[in-house]
């Protein structure tokens, strides 16, 4: 008997309806590689840095253990992590990338019927977590030069609202929120809506009043942080990122968590890449140079960007996206497009970030 859907004898296993509306989460691409130039891969806005110092031994000792389930307590990395951010270990909770986490939390606060405010465009996995809770994303317009509108998504939270959002530096446009607007908007939100402030990017924000998480977290019972070592720190393929927030929240998130998610290299690597910091904020500070760098290359070709706080740019290129995206393939760089939406490039190797300016600075759309 064909097909095998329904309740019938012939009935085969199905899935919740509603994942058929689950957004693909797109993996930035590999580069391809005409002879005789170096492949670069500015697609996921990874790091080009080897491991930090101790880092890569930190984590081959952990390997070699590998007949032994992790730390399922996370013990070294939350200690070293409370120590440093002057919290409580009980108000972290880590997982398999700060995706993860992301996932972990709107389960544990989110059912069918519950809403999450959301900027929009924004990062991916957003709604990916949403639809699987069951819950309900309502997306709110970033303005017209890719910021949050923090009016509107104020505007937006309902009796239905549990959670709501913020990416900043934001995924994929760049501009930063300012800690006094995340302050005063804040105020606007109910104390019973849980406010996550995604930090993935903070450590790249170069202007005068970066958010400051912490006193975020101090002031207000109501803030989670997101965190994660796949972007700054350069471990995006061990995956390891985590929450900090009140001793509560973070305590029903690990509550929802899989056991022995993060592995030992990983847990191994986080703690060892801590203990790096001064290497790690002149790689930061070397990126930032040349982000700034690129930004100036290109909006000297007539390009309008976005304020780039992250270690990415952001290229309004609505339909000429495929034409930008080509063009980078064209010279072995591969970037994340968007489709009819824009394009973005990681900040990469400086070689790299100069053939991007040669070869999509010239495709600048003309102002007036
Ligand atoms: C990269 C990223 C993350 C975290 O990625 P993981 O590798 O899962 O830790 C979280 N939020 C945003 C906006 C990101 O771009």
């Amino acid at each position: 008997m064909a097909g095998g859907a329904g309740s019938g004898p012939g009935a085969l296993p199905r899935p919740r309806a509603d994942l058929a509306g689950l957004p693909p989460y797109v993996a930035g691409r590999p580069p391809s590689s005409p002879p005789g130039l170096t492949p670069y891969k500015l697609s996921s806005n990874e790091n080009p840095y080897p491991p930090l110092p101790g880092v890569l031994e930190a984590a081959t000792r952990a390997v070699a253990a590998m007949e032994r389930y992790p730390d399922m307590g996370v013990t070294a990395l939350y200690r070293a992590l409370a120590d440093r951010l002057d919290l409580v270990p009980e108000q972290l909770s880590a997982g398999t990338g700060s995706t993860a986490v992301l996932f972990q939390l709107i389960s544990a606060f989110c059912g069918p019927g519950d809403e999450v405010v959301v900027p929009w465009r924004s990062f991916e996995a957003y709604p990916i977590a949403i639809t699987v809770a069951g819950a309900r994303g309502v997306p709110v317009p970033l303005t017209a030069d890719a910021r949050h509108d923090l009016e509107a998504m104020a505007d937006a939270v309902t009796e239905r609202t549990r959670v709501l959002i913020v990416c900043t530096p934001n995924n994929p446009t760049g501009p930063a929120l300012r800690h006094a607007e995340l302050d005063a908007f804040l105020d606007r939100i109910p104390a019973r809506v849980l406010v996550v402030v995604d930090e993935a990017y903070a450590e790249f924000v170069r202007h005068a009043d970066p958010v400051d998480g912490l006193r975020l977290l101090r002031e207000r019972p109501n803030v989670a942080l997101l965190r994660t070592f796949s972007k700054a720190y350069g471990l995006a393929g061990l995956r390891v990122g985590y929450l900090a927030s009140t001793v509560s929240i973070a305590g029903a998130v690990r509550s929802v968590s899989l056991p022995f998610g993060v592995s030992a290299p990983a847990q191994a690597a986080a703690v060892a890449s801590l203990d790096a910091q001064d290497l790690l904020s002149e790689r930061v500070d070397a990126l930032v140079a040349e982000r700034d760098r690129l930004v100036a290359g290109l909006t000297g070709h007539g390009w309008r960007l976005p304020e780039a706080q992250g270690n990415f740019v952001w290229l309004p290129a609505g339909a000429r996206t495929a034409e930008l995206v080509a063009a980078a393939e064209t010279v072995a760089i591969s970037v994340r497009g968007f489709a009819g939406v824009g394009v973005r490039v990681t900040v990469g190797e400086p070689e790299a970030n100069q053939r991007i300016v040669a070869a999509l600075g010239p495709l600048a759309r003309r102002a007036g």
